[in-house]
């Protein structure tokens, strides 16, 4: 089996990485580290199953060789990400898309996209069922890649009407574990945020509710849709609600901290609820997730302090600064 990862260096796509490979595959891991950081990809580094390319997927990108399967996963990924890169969010999720449908029907693989919860947009209604339509605002600043997606669905399931390509369409909910960058997105910063004594930031009034899957269980669902005979979309996302003022109470109790609560803006367009349905994936892939939100903190907060304090932060002097 040979298997293309797009974002290979990204938080999820580096956890793919290491499962398939750990489940015998043969891998070719390609990002063009915008977002991605190589120090994902270390464990891997040399083996002779693996083989990493540089290079952007919304240019021209040519897979040598033999390919199975192709898991498009590279994007931008967090809100404060695709606010940055909001040409290069459109780009990968429409021409990346376009590129990676073509690899993988050249190569008669099948192919997986990585879509999203925010395809929903700001749910009108909830649970969310992979039926509803979603309730997105082309025009706001979180557009760029809740289009993207929607655009990267459309031309995923063309493909497979015009040229019978395999497809399979996850749309995935907040994730989170080892290897969450800092990049703006709760889980990440509030756990760094209470490792340094800072205040955790609740945007808004911390009212508004997520459904946190953590990373081993997404992977586990992922991999069992990738080898399905289910096209979807189909929701792969942890249906335990929780409110982000819920979330930091968590957060605090896991770590210890004593810190402040500080309250900031909500941005633009943040979804007010957002929870999965997973009938389908419990159904037809046998799935649910196994780790519950406590634990799931108290494995990533290990990580991170492990992280910053091989780094000299946690304890040292240094400002921990963005990124672990
Ligand atoms: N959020 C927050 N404080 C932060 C970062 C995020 O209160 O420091 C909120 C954000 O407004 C949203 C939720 O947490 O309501 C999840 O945000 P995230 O960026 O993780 O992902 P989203 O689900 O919005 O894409």
């Amino acid at each position: 089996m040979r298997v293309v990862i797009t974002g290979a260096a990204g938080f999820l796509g580096s956890h793919l990485c290491d499962r398939l490979h750990g489940d015998g595959a043969e891998v070719v891991a390609v990002d063009n580290l915008i977002t991605g950081h190589l120090d994902n990809l270390a464990r891997l580094a040399g083996d002779e199953r693996f083989t990493f390319m540089h290079c952007n997927v919304s240019d021209y990108v040519h897979i040598p060789g033999p390919v199975d399967a192709v898991l498009h996963f590279a994007s931008p990924a967090s809100p404060q990400d695709y606010l940055e890169y909001p040409i290069q969010t459109l780009k990968v999720g429409a021409r990346g898309t376009h590129n990676m449908l073509g690899v993988a029907l050249a190569k008669g693989a099948r192919f997986m996209l990585a879509s999203t919860s925010e395809v929903y947009g700001d749910p009108l209604v909830s649970p969310q069922t992979e039926e509803y339509w979603g309730n997105v605002n082309p025009v706001g600043p979180r557009g760029v890649y809740d289009e993207a997606k929607r655009f990267a669905e459309a031309i995923t399931m063309a493909y497979h009407r015009a040229h019978g390509l395999e497809v399979r369409v996850a749309r995935i909910f907040n994730v989170y574990g080892p290897r969450l960058r800092v990049d703006g997105r709760v889980v990440s910063n509030f756990i760094h945020q209470a490792l340094a004594g800072r205040p955790l930031t609740i945007f808004g009034d911390g009212s508004q509710t997520r459904s946190f899957c953590y990373v081993d269980d997404e992977v586990e669902g992922l991999t069992r849709l990738l080898w399905s005979d289910s096209t979807g979309p189909m929701n792969i996302g942890n249906p335990h609600e929780f409110t982000v003022r819920e979330l930091a109470d968590l957060v605090l109790e896991a770590t210890g901290a004593d810190v402040e609560i500080e309250h900031l803006e909500l941005p633009t367009d943040d979804p007010k609820q957002r929870r999965p349905d997973i009938t389908k994936a419990r159904e037809i892939l046998g799935w649910e997730p196994e780790v519950d939100l406590r634990d799931g903190l108290a494995r990533t907060v290990a990580w991170y302090r492990e992280e910053l304090s091989s780094k000299g932060y946690v304890g040292g002097s240094g400002d921990p600064g963005q990124s672990p």
